[in-house]
């Protein structure tokens, strides 16, 4: 997956080097985060900055080239959260280090992706002790 360096450069600023799908920092972490193709090159997608997003390694390997995903309120399949379209608010709302799904798009996503992974919550309280988390 190579990305023109100027082209990570601005995703990595836009994204104020959190993962734009869990909003982890990436100060506190040894992996550098990937740059993510939002609709992945085999479904077409484009390296272009309206198509990439900033995603941690375990974001960006569990949702690999898919871009859907069960609903687990009803078992709909529906489109994932799309960082360029979507406003994270509007489909995923914290609960101490825990994060809900506020919309289908949400739920399907933060299963998909396992946001609650109990090193995902370990991770938010250390953020925490360096004021990190929550993200602005
Ligand atoms: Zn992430």
């Amino acid at each position: 997956m190579s990305v023109p360096t100027s082209l990570a450069v601005k995703v990595r600023q836009r994204a104020k080097y959190r993962c734009e799908f869990c909003q982890m920092s990436q100060s506190l972490q040894g992996a550098s985060f990937h740059i993510e193709h939002i609709l992945p090159k085999v479904h077409g997608g484009k390296t272009i900055l309206g198509n990439l997003a900033l995603a941690c390694p375990g974001c960006n390997l569990h949702k690999s080239d898919r871009i859907s995903a069960k609903d687990t309120s009803n078992g709909e399949i529906v489109p994932l959260f799309h960082p360029r379209k979507d406003v994270w608010a509007d489909h995923f709302k914290w609960f101490g280090v825990r994060l809900e799904g506020r919309s289908a798009k949400g739920r399907a996503t933060l299963t998909l992706l396992r946001l609650n992974h109990p090193r995902r919550l370990l991770i938010r309280k250390a953020e925490q002790r360096f004021g990190l988390f929550p993200p602005d």
